[in-house]
């Protein structure tokens, strides 16, 4: 007692005590330790594997939840396309109709329209028509077409047959005759006259040899201007025809191109009017002898014109000239001519005339 009663003693006492009961508890501890270690450790190992397997399930569901929502967004990116196009089309088909039914007013205003006009028109026709109705229907126009038949290089043993022709048709015409003829023969001449056709001066010697000088064409113009007064007594009007016409060529040879040009303009200031024609048998040609042919080229060449002046030459050989008188003459009868001639034509004719450059053309070369 007095051992542990020792302050040493009872130190080192304690100290043992502890150290026992310490080594004494970890023992017991321990054992039980070990046990419930190994069933743990078992435990952990299938909770391990639990997680493990859960993770891979969620590792499987995440990649699976990753398609999905790739899919998703694929899917809702369709959506928003077709919705788009769902509104163009929307829109489209809005604006298709509304022009659709812009389209539709206007066929409807266009129908309207056109049914107020055929209403107008129709009774526009009806007005006229009544007014029609009403008025006396006029007379052929006829009275403007004219014929004036006309006879050059007369007279001759052919003058009689033609004059004879000419009354049966009581028609009437003009016959530019030849001074020397007219000296041949002054009772034809006469005769022309006296049955109430026209005779003008067609040169006195019908040689184209007039046509040098001013001088050689006056010559024979105021000689023929003195035979027609001695033959027939009175001074001719300053009417006349060229031999070979105002743009014959015949003249080129003599006085050269330039000569009809300025003996014409002289002409024109002394106060004449040369006549030509704008229809032509072709009786001076060769075609003298061929009625039908002549004919021919009568109607052809008065095609389309109601203002004519026929040539015709009124020579001994041209009996089919005096042949084909009578179908000409009902050729214009029937065509609504007047027979026209320039022993009373009027002023107004002679306009027309000069305006169809019949008469009075300028000639330039
Ligand atoms: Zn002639």
């Amino acid at each position: 007692m007095n051992f542990i009663k020792s302050k040493y003693f009872s130190g080192a006492g304690i100290v043992l005590l502890a150290f026992f009961i310490g080594i004494s508890s970890y023992w017991v501890g321990s054992n039980r330790y070990v046990k419930d270690f190994d069933g743990k450790e078992t435990e952990l190992s299938e909770i391990k594997k639990e997680r493990e397997e859960i993770a891979k399930q969620l590792e499987e569901l995440e990649s699976h939840l990753e398609n999905k929502q790739k899919r998703l967004v694929q899917l809702e990116k369709q959506l928003t396309r077709f919705e788009k196009l769902v509104n163009e089309k929307d829109e489209m088909l809005f604006i298709k109709d509304e022009q659709f039914k812009e389209f539709q007013k206007l066929q409807e205003e266009k129908m309207k329209d056109l049914e107020a006009e055929i209403k107008r028109l129709n009774e526009e026709r009806k007005t006229i028509t009544d007014k029609k109705d009403k008025t006396p229907t006029p007379t052929t126009p006829t009275a403007n077409k004219k014929v004036f038949l006309t006879f050059d290089d007369g007279p001759t043993s052919l003058t009689p047959h033609v004059l004879k022709t000419l009354k049966e048709h009581n028609v009437h015409a003009t016959f530019f005759t030849i001074g020397k003829r007219m000296e041949a023969m002054p009772n034809v001449v006469r005769d022309i006259y006296q049955e109430g056709h026209m005779v003008l001066p067609h040169s006195y010697s019908h040689d184209y040899a007039i046509y040098t000088t001013f001088e050689t064409f006056y010559s024979d113009f105021y000689k023929a201007e003195q035979t027609y007064k001695d033959v027939l007594g009175f001074k001719p009007p300053q009417i006349f025809r060229f031999p070979g016409g105002s743009s014959n060529q015949s003249s080129f040879q003599y006085g050269g191109k330039q000569f009809m040009p300025s003996l014409t303009i002289d002409l024109k200031e002394k106060g004449y009017t040369y006549v030509d024609w704008n229809v032509t048998s072709g009786d001076a040609g060769p075609d003298a002898k061929n009625q039908a042919k002549l004919y021919e080229n009568i109607v052809t060449t008065s095609a389309n014109k109601d203002f004519v002046i026929v040539l015709f030459h009124d020579v001994s050989s041209n009996e089919a000239t005096a042949n084909v008188l009578p179908e000409v003459i009902n050729y214009y009868k029937k065509n609504g001519f007047t027979f026209r001639t320039f022993r009373d034509v009027t002023k107004e004719e002679l306009q027309r005339m000069e305006a169809l450059k019949l008469s009075n053309k300028t000639i330039s070369y």
